[in-house]
């Protein structure tokens, strides 16, 4: 068999403090051999710093790294994909940060298990760096998510791991907008296995998914994998129109007893009125998450839009 060639996948955003070391540990790595072919395509996703100035200067010196440049700033999933789309033809793909949370050392590992049969290798985490209110969120969506759909997630996953040829491809034939990288992963099948790995606390920078970004991206991940929210709503209705129908009933026997209608019951009138309220206007916040889902598969625009491709024999 050939060398096999594998590509990593690396979005970058402003992360000109954290590229030397990437740099510098991605090429021991593939000097290393590991008896691969290496790419390296790094996803420029509009940073605002030096980043894409460095990666050039970098792939200027070593054929190995190639920089894909998106027209702006399209977030993480949509870089991804982008890079996922150039690595194309590889025959496995690492998927990983730059900030180096995800270590390269682990690629070897990941390989290996690639080799021994798993068409998809997530890398697990033994241990999670993040604290405080990240890490409640993180606990709290992968719960959720469990819960929620038919795909769920280890909760030691993320997007470091390695696609095979087949899984890139199969990833490649679907043609949502809002993508939910290890949601997706898991739909798509194939034989898959985990490698443990320690998470590192990023190298140099500050996270540059905001915490409102990383609740979008939750959001993204149960309304396109779940349609529970929209089917609670049916049984939350189908609840209060039951209780109300008791209700009916229980005061026309009331009055056919005998008893009176007493006026009170400003406070009973005041809470009813908030609490159905409040489930309608959640429910079209419900629908509206959906709808605007639909509205954005409709439009069919790009996930992205690629300014500059350079490097790379492909
Ligand atoms: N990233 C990106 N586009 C963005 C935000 C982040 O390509 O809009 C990249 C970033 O450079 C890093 C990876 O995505 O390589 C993960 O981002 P970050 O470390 O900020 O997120 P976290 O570790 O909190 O998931
Ligand atoms: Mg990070």
């Amino acid at each position: 068999m050939p060398t096999p060639t594998v590509a990593l996948v690396i979005p970058v955003f402003n992360e000109a403090a954290v590229l030397p070391e990437l740099f510098a540990r991605l090429t021991t790595l593939f000097d290393g051999g590991h008896g691969c072919e290496w790419r390296a395509v790094l996803v420029d996703d509009g940073s605002r710093d030096q980043t894409a100035a460095l990666i050039r200067a970098q792939l200027a010196s070593d054929p190995r790294f190639e920089l894909v440049e998106l027209s702006r700033n399209f977030g993480f999933q949509a870089a991804l994909s982008a890079g996922l789309a150039q690595a194309r033809g590889a025959d496995a793909v690492v998927t990983m940060d730059a900030d180096l949370q995800d270590p390269p050392e682990v690629i070897p590992e990941l390989i290996a298990a690639w080799r021994g049969g798993a068409e998809i290798v997530r890398a697990a985490r033994r241990s999670r760096a993040e604290t405080g209110v990240r890490r409640a969120g993180f606990d709290l969506f992968h719960t959720l998510f469990g819960r929620l759909t038919d795909f769920p997630i280890e909760s030691n996953t993320g997007t470091f791991g390695l696609l095979g040829r087949d899984a890139i491809e199969a990833f490649h034939q679907l043609p949502e907008r809002h993508r939910f990288f290890p949601g997706l992963r898991a739909w798509i099948g194939f034989p898959a296995t985990d490698v443990l790995y320690d998470r590192q606390e990023r190298v140099a920078g500050q996270p540059q998914q905001t915490l409102r970004r990383l609740v979008r991206y939750a959001l993204d991940g149960v309304f396109s994998f779940s349609h529970l929210p929209l089917r609670m709503l049916t049984y939350a209705g189908l609840f209060i129109a039951f209780m109300g129908f008791s209700a009916g009933v229980f005061f026309i026997l009331w009055r056919l007893l005998g008893f009176e209608n007493s006026q009170q019951g400003f406070t009973t009138l005041v809470v009813l009125v908030l609490f159905l309220g409040g489930i309608q206007l959640i429910g079209i916040g419900v629908l509206g998450e959906y709808l605007g889902r639909i509205y954005d598969e409709v439009k069919q625009r790009p996930l992205y839009v690629v300014k500059r491709c350079t490097g790379g024999q492909r």
